[in-house]
């Protein structure tokens, strides 16, 4: 191989795109001509690796598109300290099976337990399995879609909140919602029914979602269709931020746990 016919490979990659064959194609040929490497071994390793690097590029630009609060997966998650999670049914979640079958997981306990982990972590799952992931809090979307209601944009606004496969809504009932809100919330949450799945947290039973939403007919209307396909995680136990605070020594370990969030 003469530098010209390398220079010539090469432009020929950067023409079909194929960014990491461009710049391991030297090395690899080099190896392969060396080491006497069988031609189809040679075309496997190059091939492999432009698609393990278009696979990485294209799961870091739909994990920026998501808008995590934060990229933490479910290998960081310690089950042993919540052990009110059933780790199987995580796994079971992580399959991202429940997308498929259109299922929403509702996520409930009290702060810190560890509820945007574990969507971030499905999502994140979602993502490597190839779906197009939106996270967002509900005191968030509110705020758009109440903007865009208000400059004749909310149908546009809706859309973006239906077209991704999986929807993850944080933070219901930490923020109260008025009638306005809560209609929105239906609205959205009637564009997604029976077609995309959710996970949805919150720190409120839904026995109280009546006063998270200021209407009980509204939040009966919600509760009816998000929980039709799905399934309810319901997380007990201490925050982990308390633990860290503990381990931190900020504070003693026989400080009441409920002055803590
Ligand atoms: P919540 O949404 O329920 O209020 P978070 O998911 O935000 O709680 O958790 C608070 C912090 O503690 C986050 O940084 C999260 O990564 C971490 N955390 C919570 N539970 C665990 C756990 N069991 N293992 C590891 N980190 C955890
Ligand atoms: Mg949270």
């Amino acid at each position: 191989m003469n530098a010209a016919q390398l220079e010539r490979l090469q432009e020929q990659c950067s023409r079909l795109r194929l960014v990491k064959s461009r710049e391991r194609i030297e090395a690899l040929l080099q190896e392969a001509s060396s080491q006497e490497i069988p031609y189809a071994d040679f075309l496997d390793r190059l091939l492999t690796e432009e698609v393990a690097a278009k696979t990485a590029k294209n799961i870091t630009m739909r994990t920026n598109l998501a808008r995590f609060p934060f990229v933490k997966g479910l290998e960081v998650f310690e089950f042993g300290y919540q052990p009110s999670i059933d780790k199987k049914q995580i796994q079971q979640l992580a399959t991202c099976h429940f997308i498929e079958h259109g299922e929403n997981v509702v996520i409930l306990g009290p702060p810190g337990v560890g509820k945007t982990h574990l969507a971030v972590g499905l999502g994140m799952k979602a993502i490597e399995a190839g779906y197009r992931v939106f996270f967002t809090t509900a005191a968030n979307m509110i705020a758009v879609l109440t903007r865009a209601l208000s400059e004749g944009r909310l149908e546009e606004k809706l859309k973006h909140y239906t077209v991704p496969r999986l929807l993850i809504i944080d933070e219901i009932g930490y923020l109260p919602i008025d009638r306005g809100g809560a209609n929105l919330f239906f609205q959205l949450i009637s564009r997604r029914y029976e077609r995309g799945p959710m996970i949805l947290t919150s720190n409120q039973s839904f026995g109280s979602w009546g006063e998270v939403f200021g209407d009980r007919v509204i939040a009966t209307a919600i509760l009816d269709r998000v929980l039709h396909h799905a399934i309810t995680l319901n997380i007990r136990g201490n925050s982990y931020r308390l633990k860290e605070k503990l381990k931190a020594g900020l504070i003693r370990s026989e400080e009441p746990t409920t002055t803590i969030n």
